[in-house]
């Protein structure tokens, strides 16, 4: 069984988690796994200003985006020599397409000592992201955004993560279906944009998680299970590794005897190994 995870999240700072750096390092360790990887959460934009009240891991200021990002990697640097788990250091990263967003990214990579980046797209957006919204947010915007609006945002948010694929920073692809998880690309109309992602991601060779939080809300992983069969012939297109994405220390590992054995159901023998992790550019 995969005794490490790459994507969890803790309480430190202004993150999300429930528990601090050290609670779920520890209960990993505990757990037996050989490698934690911390990514809290990398939430930068230039129109994030209206959600910054409610949501104080946002930023709408790159640069006070960027001393936060290394506050906290000074503070896991600080853990490691206390713990026998090897930690590695990485960020859940919203990538965006805007220049703006890329050329802020890009000048603070070399200023991050990060082992990896994952992307995770949480995001609705229309065309030219003078409008974003976390789709966890859509039920508190007024007024609320016609069915064709909602389409076209959702179109947009299948198309960033195709760009996040193409873009070549990021380890591996976070929850390719998250959108799904508030009912929104589930039908037919979004079936060519799914296969666009996994085309991407054959065509970049880069690897994709199977995220096991779907469990706990709607009972499969994300991506749901069509997709992991289509990506599993031959063995897998691209590698792939599960993720219990914690922000608890008790769903570390949560499903992943279930998950394995899904795998293994579908001969998908593609694994993602520690030495995939790679530094951004
Ligand atoms: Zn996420
Ligand atoms: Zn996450």
């Amino acid at each position: 069984m995969q005794k490490f995870t790459l994507h969890t999240h803790n309480n430190e700072l202004h993150f999300d988690g429930r528990y601090s750096a050290r609670e779920m390092i520890k209960a990993a360790e505990d757990k037996g796994f050989t490698t934690i990887g911390v990514s809290n959460h990398m939430i930068m934009h230039h129109q994030l200003t209206p959600y910054l009240e409610r949501e104080p891991m946002f930023f709408d200021d790159y640069n006070k985006a960027e001393k936060a990002y290394q506050r906290h990697i000074e503070i896991l640097q600080n853990l490691k020599s206390d713990y026998k788990i090897d930690i590695k250091i990485g960020f859940e990263v919203d990538f965006f397409c805007h220049k703006k967003w890329r050329n802020h990214f890009e000048k603070m990579l070399p200023h991050l000592q990060v082992d990896y980046l994952l992307s995770g797209s949480h995001f609705l957006k229309n065309s030219d992201e003078s409008f974003i919204c976390n789709i966890y947010h859509l039920k508190h915007l007024n007024p609320q955004p016609d069915a064709e609006t909602l389409h076209q945002w959702t179109i947009n948010h299948f198309e960033n993560i195709i760009a996040a694929i193409n873009s070549g920073y990021f380890s591996f692809i976070a929850h390719l279906d998250y959108c799904t998880i508030f009912g929104l690309g589930e039908d037919e109309h979004y079936t060519d944009y799914k296969y666009r992602i996994m085309e991407a991601l054959a065509k970049t060779n880069t690897p994709f998680e199977i995220n096991t939080s779907g469990y706990d809300r709607i009972n499969r992983p994300h991506p749901d299970i069509w997709m992991i069969k289509e990506m599993s012939k031959n063995g897998g297109i691209v590698p792939t590794l599960i993720s219990d994405d914690a922000h608890y220390t008790e769903k570390l590992g949560r499903y992943f005897e279930q998950t394995e054995q899904l795998l293994k159901d579908l001969n998908y023998t593609n694994r993602f190994t520690l030495d995939m992790l790679k530094k951004p550019l």
